[in-house]
């Protein structure tokens, strides 16, 4: 498990013991045993499926690609987490995320457990053909994990629609005669996807931040006022202003988060910066985000790199290095990109007061604790980005019952999810001194631990 997640499990797991109210019925030596299994359970996945894919490249050469499945835990529901296809991948980082899924899932009581997959491939590098046979390899060498009621794989980084489709069709030729729609998740809606789900993700991210920046500050004004939480300090300090927003990441996650900041009506952003692996986009003034995104559509989803191609679309940016995205004026840091963006060697460069998360893990561990000392309001990848795997649980619902909502009763349904979740937990944030990672850790794994002790796992 990643150094910053096992931590603070463990930090979960101590505040959890301590706390006599937390499963009282476990006592003395009984408590401590059934807190070694539920310590041991949360730091190793359930199964680690690894194959090499052999594929044969249009240009003759034949290449074993690493892949992977990771199930971590499977005690709420089928086994539920994206399959990322990018050069970094391997088997610690999948299962890292995989004992993330679990986390989000018991946190936002989405019944699933949590796994993940990977391909290590830069996707780039491969042509359509080559990337179809990877996903079909990919389903037939992990076919007798995978289905509905097993694990259901949906999009991460470097994976979209395309690849859904893919993926569920060579599942149903393996599987004739047998349910397939919930096989996948992410799918395009010809092919039994959900309206909203490609956007749930960026959605979410925006969504958690806009709760808390406008709709809880609204709502609790008056008694943050009165709290000496230094957390509730920056809220107060920052929620009677116009904020400037900058986002790390132009992908799924990262267009629609700045394109949800840039609409906006709640609050009165400006979206001054954007970056991608190429560069990032600077104006003071604010940036067009759906010319960029119209952009970014037609130019294998990347922003314009030169003076000469913004000003062809009209936009006036200045053009600076993908890092400098992390270190500017802004009020909010919106990070859609990677894991470790923000590290030891960097925080001091980092000058916003409210970190969103939008990619998995961006904040490294030692950052995090720092960055909270000086009130630093993150909002945490558990918290933030779960629209995806929430509205992929709607899309599975709906797989089953093959009945299709409309995209304002998906939005309705994310956003009261998301809501409940985030009502219950930042009263709590803002009253103790724990950062909102802690807090979230804590409740998803009450939740999880008190079903794994009700289902005698706990031995
Ligand atoms: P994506 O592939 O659509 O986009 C990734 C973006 O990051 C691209 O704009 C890319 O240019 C940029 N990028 C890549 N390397 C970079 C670098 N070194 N510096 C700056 N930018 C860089 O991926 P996505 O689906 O938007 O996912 C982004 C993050 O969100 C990932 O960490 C992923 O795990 C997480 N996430 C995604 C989903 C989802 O539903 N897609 C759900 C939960 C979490």
């Amino acid at each position: 498990m990643a150094s910053q997640t096992g931590e603070i499990v463990m930090q979960s797991l101590n505040t959890l013991l301590e706390n006599e109210t937390f499963l009282p019925s476990l006592q003395g030596e009984r408590r401590e045993q059934a807190f070694t299994s539920l310590a041991a359970i949360l730091s190793t996945p359930n199964k680690i499926h690894k194959a090499f894919l052999r594929i044969a490249q249009e240009n003759g050469e034949v290449v074993r690609i690493p892949a992977y499945r990771i199930q971590h835990n499977n005690a709420i529901g089928a086994y539920k987490g994206g399959i990322r296809f990018h050069e970094s991948v391997n088997e610690e980082e999948v299962t890292n995320l995989a004992a993330l899924m679990t986390l989000k899932n018991a946190l936002h009581e989405v019944p699933f457990g949590g796994g993940k997959g990977g391909v290590s491939i830069n996707p780039r590098n491969y042509t359509e053909k080559e990337l179809y046979l990877i996903c079909q390899k990919y389903v037939q060498y992990f076919s007798d994990v995978l289905g509905p009621d097993k694990d259901i794989p949906a999009p991460d980084m470097g994976t979209g629609e395309r690849e859904m489709d893919w993926m569920m069709s060579e599942y149903k030729s393996i599987n004739p005669g047998k349910p397939y729609l919930g096989s996948f998740t992410g799918k395009s809606i010809v092919c039994g996807g959900s309206l909203g789900r490609r956007e749930a993700t960026g959605r979410g991210v925006y969504f958690s931040f806009r709760y808390l920046m406008h709709d809880f500050l609204q709502e609790q004004q008056n008694w943050l006022s009165g709290s000496s939480n230094i957390f509730a300090k920056t809220a107060l300090e920052l929620g009677n202003k116009p904020l400037t927003v900058a986002v790390q990441g132009f992908g799924n996650v990262g267009s629609i988060a700045a394109l949800e900041a840039y609409r906006c009506s709640y609050l009165q952003n400006k979206v001054v910066a954007v970056s991608d692996r190429n560069v990032t986009l600077y104006n003071s003034d604010g940036l067009s985000i759906p010319t960029l995104i119209e952009y970014a559509s037609t130019h294998q989803g990347e922003l314009p790199t030169s003076e000469d191609a913004l000003a062809e679309l009209g936009i006036q940016a200045e053009v600076m290095d993908r890092e400098a995205v992390l270190y500017l004026d802004t009020d909010v840091l919106m990070l859609a990109a990677l894991e470790d963006q923000i590290h030891i060697q960097n925080v001091e460069q980092v000058k916003a007061r409210i970190i969103v998360e939008g990619a998995n893990a961006p904040v490294t561990g030692e950052a995090d604790k720092l960055l909270a000392d000086k009130g630093v309001i993150i909002i945490p990848d558990i918290l933030a980005n779960a629209g995806g795997v929430i509205v992929s649980y709607f899309e599975w619902l709906q797989g089953r019952e093959t009945q299709f909502h409309t995209e304002d009763e998906i939005y309705k349904l994310l956003h009261d999810k998301m809501q409940n979740t985030m009502s219950g937990i930042l009263p709590v944030y803002f009253s103790d001194p724990l950062p909102l990672r802690q807090n979230c850790y804590v409740q998803a794994i009450t939740k999880l631990s008190t079903i794994l002790y009700r289902q005698g796992k706990l031995y």
